[in-house]
């Protein structure tokens, strides 16, 4: 008989509790099977619902013979996709799938997935897909020398059975061989505090400064490549600035990232002796943190880019540093095209392009055969693990690899990747509850989260050497792959995804979707373990996923985005020729058709493709164009003071409300009091800011209403902002909160695109481009689903299409998409059809 702690004995009720009651995310803190198990459970049943509504959501509606055709394809994955979860007894997992946040799994993606993959429904029924990567693993384990943690195991699964109720096996594939073998001991004195300044000529990149500075005296235009860490982002700028590049003017230096761009320029500041925001600055979209003094600014790629509107031959710089370069965000490949123009007529510009890792030879083609540069790193050999076996949950992998690395690994920080604030959230809340109650038996772990929307202050964090005996754990995005460096970390967890914009020209549709990283991108988040010494890399998917499902490089952002934005900006800037515009990797023609269709019905161009007034008051707006067009047109409907408002709420994202787990209804509660009278998510917007503003900014009234203080004061300063652009394009401030219908007009004016119709199922459809989606939860506007009526009686009423259409509207207009269990509209309002025609007459017309 094993003896059970009172801890341990209260952990198992509660763990029961959460299984009798369902409730999936409190059972995944308590056990990773139970909750594999139940989560499989409510898979099936969902997707058994799916069949199921499928065969009435359709029944009566007139559809196209390719609309049919599609259905009943859908059908057909659903039934494959349910016998393949009743069949399979073992984790089922592909790498190529997605989940959303609650870690469901993405019907739509992997609807997609299957699709690719079972081309052929019916031989696949017939088929073991799972036959190839098995002997593949075989052969694979069979060369393994080493298999992660089996010497500690058993000591492990006795001491910690009650923390490890199942492990992961990995096998060792690979290493990754390192410039250096063995730390050296200089280096690691240097952790032991020296003063910055000496800490800098530690750098890799310090033995190159004459050189550098010689070369960019030598030549335009630089490519530099150099390992993460090895100093280009914090020191060239200080080089430059040393070598009296800013007597002429600033030096500008381009980050994808926002958080990367203020906490680089933290750290400059400080080597520099200097306050933030004076001869160091940042400035990112609505912040700017620079003065007269600043001589040296970093700065997201967007800001530069807007620069350009202002000063097209960005004559306060005498130095562009486009960073990250190999990250290819939209804003980057733009900037190329720009810079490369600019360095044409001002040969006193001097421009580096710098990145860890970058196809040099293209970029330095691209820039006219420009020299490369190359500050060769330092690194140490680090051992690539993969899992044995596919994995059915990333998260909670991440989380059982972690406390495994702790218990059985030595010392040295680990470094986990996950794909966003929510991720990064439940996995800080799981390790939390894991760890505690375990006391002394395992040594300290200190959890340092680091995402965009973290506090500045609990940034630093990161970068806090851990104290003796302790293990620090940095559950990061994207963001740690290359923009930040973390020193000592040891062991890198990486589940092998990451949150990638996509965009369907055909449909206008643009989605955040989880989807696996690339090769390169594998790669280099290894490399991030072996920065001072021998690492370890632990990857959450298999050494055939690996080899056989990702990519080698990932598609640059320009190629897979909603272009209306960039056209708008390139217009403004005079550019009319974008077929012709000198692209590193041209868009796709089907994308800059559609951003100019969609330019042309917000009414920004005419149809000559030129500019209107509307479109260059629209363009003088940091937004998304719909959301400058709402601005604009609310000018007509003498409403600006309230759209500004709503504008800036929206841009803050879906931060402002807050449900904490014991307190869900009175958070409902408080939330549904801002839409009485169900006048829509966009007015509860407002109403929100409203009272807030009348309570003079309370805090303790965000409290009380279970709103995000945080969030409110990042939209007051938004809208701060917003009122000043309003003065700048000559759009007089007017209220006008006692007619909401002008309200509405105003944001379908910018939105009318996002129209959508109520179907007979409680579903919706949206105008152009047909496509079912729903109201998500969290709208005001579906309460319904949410009044926890018993689910059958729900059922019943949603099939009572008459009371169906008494609680949602007919019509309404969306903020955006959102794909996680289904499409879902989020930030939805109602709308009277006859306003379509009124406001788009060339977009919609008059049809019964
Ligand atoms: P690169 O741009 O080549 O990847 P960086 O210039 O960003 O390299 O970083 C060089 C070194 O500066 C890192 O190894 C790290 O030790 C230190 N560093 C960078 N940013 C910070 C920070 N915010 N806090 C503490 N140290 C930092
Ligand atoms: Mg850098």
């Amino acid at each position: 008989e094993p003896k059970l702690s009172k801890e341990q004995q209260e952990e198992i009720v509660r763990r029961s509790k959460a299984y009798e009651k369902d409730d999936i995310s409190e059972l995944r803190k308590h056990s990773r099977r139970a909750y594999l198990d139940k989560r499989k459970e409510k898979k099936l049943l969902e997707i058994e619902d799916e069949i199921r509504d499928h065969d009435y959501i359709f029944e009566g509606v007139k559809l196209t013979e390719a609309e049919e055709r599609e259905l009943r394809y859908k059908k057909k994955i659903y039934e494959l996709a349910k016998k393949h979860l009743e069949e399979d007894s073992t984790d089922e997992y592909k790498m190529p799938d997605a989940y959303d946040v609650d870690g469901v799994i993405n019907q739509e993606k992997r609807f997609s997935v299957a699709k690719q993959r079972y081309r052929d429904p019916e031989a696949v029924e017939k088929m073991n897909p799972f036959a190839e990567q098995e002997a593949w693993e075989e052969h694979q384990i069979g060369k393994a020398t080493l298999t992660f943690g089996s010497k500690n195991r058993k000591k492990a699964a006795e001491d910690y059975d009650y923390v490890f109720e199942d492990q992961i096996d990995f096998v060792k594939v690979s290493v990754m061989d390192g410039i250096d073998e063995e730390p050296n001991e200089a280096e690691e004195a240097k952790t032991i505090s020296k003063g910055l300044q000496e800490e800098r000529k530690t750098l890799p990149i310090y033995p190159y400064r004459d050189e550098l500075l010689q070369a960019v005296k030598d030549h335009q235009v630089i490519i530099i490549v150099g390992e993460t860490g090895s100093g280009k982002t914090t020191q060239i700028p200080q080089y430059l600035h040393e070598a009296g590049y800013t007597k002429q003017g600033m030096v500008a230096c381009t980050q994808p990232r926002r958080v990367a761009a203020m906490s680089v320029a933290a750290r400059v500041s400080q080597e520099m002796g200097v306050k933030l925001g004076h001869e160091v600055g940042y400035s990112i979209r609505f912040e700017d943190c620079t003065s007269e003094k600043t001589l040296i600014k970093y700065m997201t790629d967007g800001m530069l880019l807007r620069e350009f509107l202002g000063e097209p031959d960005l004559a306060s710089y005498s130095v562009v540093m486009v960073d990250e370069a190999h990250e290819r965000t939209l804003s980057t490949d733009i900037l190329f095209g720009l810079v490369k123009d600019i360095a044409r007529f001002r040969k006193d510009l001097k421009l580096l392009i710098s990145s860890a890792t970058l196809d040099a030879e293209k970029f330095s083609d691209y820039f006219d055969s420009a020299p490369i540069f190359k500050i060769p790193g330092r690194r140490f050999p680090v051992e690539i693990h993969y899992t044995k076996a596919p994995e059915a949950d990333y998260i909670d992998a991440a989380i059982v690899t972690v406390l495994q690395i702790h218990v059985t690994q030595s010392p040295g920080d680990i470094l986990v990747f996950l794909t966003g604030q929510e991720e990064i959230e439940t996995v800080d809340e799981i390790l939390k509850h894991r760890t505690r109650g375990l006391g002394t038996k395992i040594a300290e772990l200190i959890i340092c989260p680091i995402y965009a929307n973290l506090p500045t202050e609990l940034q630093a964090k990161i970068f806090e050497p851990t104290p003796e005996g302790a293990r620090k754990v940095v559950l990061a995005t994207n963001i740690a792959e290359t923009s930040l460096t973390i020193d000592g970390i040891k062991y890198v967890v990486d589940p092998g995804f990451c949150k990638i914009k996509s965009y369907n020209p055909r449909t206008g549709m643009e989605s955040l979707l989880i989807n696996p990283i690339s090769k390169a991108s594998a790669n280099q988040r290894a490399g991030r373990s072996g920065r001072t010494g021998p690492g370890k890399c632990f990857r959450l998917y298999t050494a055939y996923n690996y080899y056989n499902d990702l990519e080698d490089n990932t598609v640059p952002e320009i190629q897979r985005t909603n272009l209306a934005n960039v056209v708008l900006t390139l217009k403004s800037l005079g550019i009319h020729d974008l077929v012709n515009f000198d692209f590193m990797d041209p868009p796709p023609s089907e994308a800059l058709l559609r951003a100019l269709e969609q330019l042309f019905a917000l009414n920004a161009l005419n149809v000559k493709g030129e500019l209107t007034k509307t479109g260059r008051r629209m363009a003088e707006f940091p937004l998304d164009p719909m959301l400058s067009k709402m601005i604009v047109a609310s000018e007509k409907y003498k409403c600006s003071d309230e759209i500004i408002s709503i504008a800036s709420m929206l841009s803050v994202g879906n931060s402002i409300f807050y449900r904490p787990k014991d307190k869900q209804v009175h958070a409902d509660n408080a939330r549904m009091n801002f839409n009485t009278g169900n006048v829509g998510d966009h007015i509860a917007l407002l109403n929100v800011y409203n009272s807030w503003k009348e309570t003079d900014f309370s805090t303790q009234w965000c409290y009380e209403n279970y709103i995000q203080v945080r969030s409110m004061k990042r939209a007051r300063d938004i809208r701060d902002q917003l009122e000043g652009l309003l003065e700048r394009v000559e759009i007089e401030i007017s209220t006008n909160l006692n007619d909401l219908d002008t309200i509405k007009k105003a944001i379908t004016s910018g939105f009318f695109h996002h129209a959508a119709k109520l179907q007979k199922n409680g579903s919706y459809r949206t105008l152009k481009n047909p496509q079912t989606v729903y109201i998500h939860p969290s709208s005001g506007l579906a309460q319904l689903n949410k009044n926890k009526i018993d689910q059958d009686l729900q059922r019943l009423l949603i099939l009572l299409f008459c009371y169906a259409a008494q609680v949602h509207p007919r019509w309404v207009v969306y903020h955006e998409l959102v794909l996680t269990t289904k499409e879902y509209m989020r930030q939805v309002t109602e709308l009277k059809p006859d306003w379509l025609v009124e406001i788009a007459p060339h977009y919609y017309q008059l049809k019964d």
